[in-house]
């Protein structure tokens, strides 16, 4: 049977604990088990799909077609296990399932309540679909004391009730501020938070104390005494030089040993950190550096970026050199004139995935430094649109656009209302709703065996995740081709565009998917190893 471990966070948000998730689960990894990390948000949106970038940041898309938190992302760029729509709930989702089911008469005519209604789908949600996983990690969104978050401190303590108290622990992430007046680290706000948790009827466990400064040996037993807690269970987590030294770290301070410990396990082997020193040697010992430039909408906020950033950092690894990430505002890019001098200095320019048509003139201004220039460029999802814009536009089609701006007498991009999943045609209406209805997830793509982008895989067929609406419209892929950009990867009934090319530059190509999703600091993704590859060569040019 699976056993849980509740993670919670106390005092303020942006803790961290989705990473402190990530680790712990990466280092029971390490120790052998397998391990499931799940997300319990408790706002009311049915999934982030409609949550703007900026307030939430990134929407991470899973296999199966899920748009979930960026958490996920962590999780999976720890542990290599991909998330799942399983892995991350909302109470909209939970009271859209419930209300359903009150409409359709499911209950019986009985009064329908939080307590069990609510407590016991999200703890079906808990155990749902594991297999044979040792650790199920839950972290539950906000903080403890916030309204919404109650149903599911009281879903998770009747469960630790249901499966045992042997098979259920509870760890707690806390804040311990320096007051730079008094000289001194303060313990009285995670006091307060663990009595705040106790209350609802949870006794932490162990206690993650996330601090600026070192611990003393006299705080954390008054934490311990205070808290009711083992001494050697109330870790203190420094902030770390680099989120992938946070396993090695949290080792070092006992966590995992702590959480075994707390199950009863005394005899699980040393983990095998090797990997993630390994990841740390890359990290502290780059052989060089290279200027990645970033034109996009989204970038005051990183966030909005979040597995972009980590996959240009993990191409960094795979090529021994640091990534040095500069975020530009497409809308720089635009006017009558636009000054391209910020351009100048890169080894390579990236259009991400983004909506709406703000800054795309500025994208588009990019993608044609890029080709002409032939500095390395890649175009993700609109990024791609852009490029096929850019390239009808120089191939003299001068009105060429994307129907997502709005009506163009020429719609190289246009929206798909149609395609193939696995259950057959999937078709969507013109105008329905905006929440859920994009071609979302894994699809497949054939590559062709003669372009770049199958020497980078390695392989010819390919599978990646998508979210978009709109796509390439196939009555200008052949203008395009003549003009000397090619279509490389189609998806396998041929009709629709994944990838694109051009052969007369050194490196440009973009792609209708997000893989960016998959990569790992332990296993770069391909692409993004080729393109920061490709920009140490051109950082040698300039
Ligand atoms: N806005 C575009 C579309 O919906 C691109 C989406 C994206 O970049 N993820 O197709």
């Amino acid at each position: 049977m699976a056993r849980y471990i509740f993670i919670t966070g106390g005092v303020v948000s942006s803790l961290g604990k989705g990473l402190m998730a990530a680790s712990l689960g990466a280092l029971l990894q390490a120790r052998g088990y397998s391990v499931r990390i799940r997300k319990l948000d408790p706002y009311l949106n049915v999934d982030p799909g409609t949550m703007s970038p900026y307030q939430h940041g990134e929407v991470y898309v899973t296999d199966d077609g899920a748009e979930t938190d960026l958490d996920l992302g962590h999780y999976e760029r720890f542990t290599g296990v991909p998330s799942l729509q399983s892995d991350n709930v909302t109470s909209g989702r939970i009271y859209q399932s419930i209300i359903t089911k009150e409409r359709r008469g499911d209950y019986l005519g009985a009064t329908v309540q939080v307590i069990p209604h609510v407590t016991d789908a999200i703890q079906e949600f808990a155990q749902d679909q594991l297999d044979d996983v040792d650790f199920v990690l839950c972290e539950i969104g906000g903080t403890v004391g916030d309204i919404e978050s109650l149903p599911f401190i009281e879903a998770l303590r009747q469960l630790r009730n249901k499966v045992g108290r042997d098979n259920a622990i509870s760890v707690h992430v806390t804040l311990v501020p320096f007051i730079a007046a008094a000289g001194e680290l303060k313990t009285k706000p995670t006091q307060h938070s663990v009595r705040e948790l106790t209350s609802l009827g949870i006794q932490p466990d162990i206690l993650l104390c996330r601090c600026e400064q070192p611990l003393p040996d006299g705080e954390r037993a008054k934490i311990a005494q205070f808290c009711n807690v083992r001494k050697e269970a109330v870790i203190p987590a420094l902030d770390a030089s680099n989120i992938y030294n946070v396993p090695l770290q949290y080792h070092k301070e006992g966590l995992d040993g702590e959480v075994l410990r707390a199950f009863g396990v005394t005899d699980a082997p040393e983990p095998d950190m090797s990997k993630w020193a390994d990841v740390m040697e890359r990290i502290e010992n780059p052989e060089g550096e290279v200027i990645v430039g970033v034109v996009g909408k989204y970038v005051g906020l990183q966030d909005a970026y979040k597995s972009l950033q980590e996959a240009l950092f993990h191409g960094g690894l795979a090529n021994r050199v640091k990534v040095k990430v500069k975020w530009l505002d497409a809308e720089l890019f635009e006017g009558d004139a636009p000054d391209l001098n910020e351009l100048e200095p890169l080894h390579a320019i990236l259009v991400p995935g983004g909506f709406g048509s703000r800054g795309s003139e500025g994208k588009i201004a990019a993608v044609r430094f890029a080709r002409e220039r032939q500095v390395p460029f890649f175009g993700i999802c609109l990024g791609l649109h852009m490029a096929c814009i850019e390239g009808l536009r120089s191939a003299g089609v001068a009105g060429a656009s994307t129907t997502e701006f709005g009506e163009t007498s020429e719609p190289v991009v246009g929206l798909i209302t149609e395609w193939m999943t696995e259950e057959g045609i999937e078709k969507r209406e013109e105008g329905g709703d905006l929440g859920g209805t994009m071609r979302l997830g894994a699809y497949p793509a054939n590559l062709r065996s003669d372009s770049l982008i199958a020497k980078i895989y390695g392989t010819t067929e390919i599978s990646e995740r998508h979210r978009h609406r709109y796509e390439v419209n196939n009555a200008y892929t052949e203008k395009l081709e003549q003009d000397g950009l090619i279509f490389s990867g189609m998806s396998p009934d041929g009709l629709l565009p994944e990838t694109i090319e051009r052969p007369d530059h050194p490196w440009f190509i973009g792609v209708q998917y997000h893989p960016e999703l998959k990569s790992k600091p332990f296993d770069p993704h391909p692409l993004f190893a080729s393109f920061v590859a490709a920009a140490v060569k051109q950082s040698r040019l300039v």
